[in-house]
């Protein structure tokens, strides 16, 4: 296994592996930056062929933490843990507790919370045993499900994406195909919906599909017809790396809004979308509502306050005026807005890091 000569490697400040054997945990906990505070971000539990595969998963995610929460504008850092194992079968309350153990070794320079495979219950579980966790539900600190915020982050970004396209301030007459409907998706179809979108929807779920169009009157299409449906906007809500090679083609939309974590295959493919003038509103940007929840909950545990709706709507807000700059930079300075978004989070993460090495040769 490789790691420092690894292509995912990216300055991490630490990578720690951890193994219980009382309860078979294998863990990866990798520390991207701190320049901004702790590092945040959620543990994924995953059936990894092989440990080098979760190294390059969590390397790859705890940089991404670390753009995410810098372009939020939080005072966190970036992390991510992996959890080796089948989520359906291996999971245990004692597997969570261990991991728990595992967080408190690194004595809080890494928080962990939910990602996929890994749920409240099991957050819950670590809980017991660490402080070094959040995403809880209940008391006063609380965040919650952040799924509600993240959709509102998207469907107002949407809005950003028609203000600039089509100079409206709601969705009439506009077409948005909504890939995905579960957490995220679901809330945001009812919004899209409510601001006059016309919907068409698909999923692997058919039951949340039908539950979502009695709702808003969407029109159902097959999963792999949703690249090729007319629409105005492309809602990725479901899978990473949905725009690749084989669906540039086909994806019709001049927009593409969604919550979905690394929609972009590569880089190249971001590139190619501005080149034939889609406008691209960066994942990353847009669906950063879920953490700006979650940081409130770490605020109020430092601060021994309460989860605070109002400071999350701030942070929603100055988001949009992120994704707007991100927007405008691109058309002036030609370049793809994925780009400009990652030189926004590196300038932030880097004045960060200046300010921290500053003050220690001050001190
Ligand atoms: P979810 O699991 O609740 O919903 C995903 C939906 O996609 C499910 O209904 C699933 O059936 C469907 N799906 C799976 N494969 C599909 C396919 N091939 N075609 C169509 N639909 C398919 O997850 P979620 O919490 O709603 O998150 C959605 C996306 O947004 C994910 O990529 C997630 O990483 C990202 N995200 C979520 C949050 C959050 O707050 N929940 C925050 C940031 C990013």
């Amino acid at each position: 296994m490789t790691l420092f000569d690894s292509p995912s490697f990216a300055q991490h400040e630490g990578v720690h592996a951890f193994f219980d054997e009382k309860t078979g945990l294998k863990a990866i906990v990798a520390v991207h930056s701190t320049a901004r505070g702790p590092a945040v971000g959620g543990c994924r539990m995953w059936n990894y062929g092989s440990s080098a595969e979760a190294l390059e998963d969590v390397l790859r995610l705890s940089r991404g933490m670390s753009y995410k929460n810098a372009v939020a504008d939080l005072d966190m850092g970036g992390g991510k843990s992996v959890i080796m194992g089948d989520s359906r079968t291996q999971k245990t309350p004692e597997l969570f507790r261990a991991f728990g153990r595992a967080l408190n070794t690194l004595g809080g320079t890494y928080y962990s919370a939910e990602d996929v495979g890994v749920s409240v219950e099991d957050i819950a579980e670590a809980r017991k045993e660490t402080p070094y966790v959040v995403g809880l539900s209940g008391g006063k600190e609380g965040s919650g499900d952040p799924s509600p915020v993240t959709a509102e982050g998207v469907y107002r970004s949407t809005l950003v994406a028609a203000r600039r396209l089509w100079k409206q301030d709601d969705l009439t007459g506009l077409t948005v195909a909504l890939q995905g409907v579960g957490h995220v998706g679901g809330y945001l179809a009812d919004k899209l919906a409510k601001a006059g979108a016309k919907l068409i929807i698909t999923d692997v779920n058919t039951q949340a599909l039908e539950e979502v169009a009695a709702r808003t009157g969407a029109e159902i299409v097959a999963p792999d017809a949703i690249y090729d449906v007319q629409a105005d906007i492309y809602a990725p809500c479901a899978l990473g790396a949905t725009l690749n090679e084989k669906t540039l083609d086909r994806i019709t939309a001049r927009a593409v809004v969604g919550a979905a974590n690394n929609q972009l295959a590569t880089p190249e493919i971001g590139l190619e979308l501005f080149r034939r003038g889609v406008l691209y509103a960066p994942d990353y940007v847009v669906n950063g509502g879920g953490i700006i929840n979650v940081a409130s909950e770490m605020r109020a545990r430092e601060t021994g306050g309460s989860y605070d709706p109002q400071w999350v709507e701030g942070k929603v807000d100055r988001l949009m005026q992120t994704l707007e700059e991100v927007l405008e930079r691109s058309d002036a300075e030609k370049r793809p807005t994925h780009e400009i978004a990652d030189a926004i989070a590196e300038a932030r993460i880097n004045a960060a890091r200046d300010e921290k090495e500053a003050q220690r040769k001050a001190a």
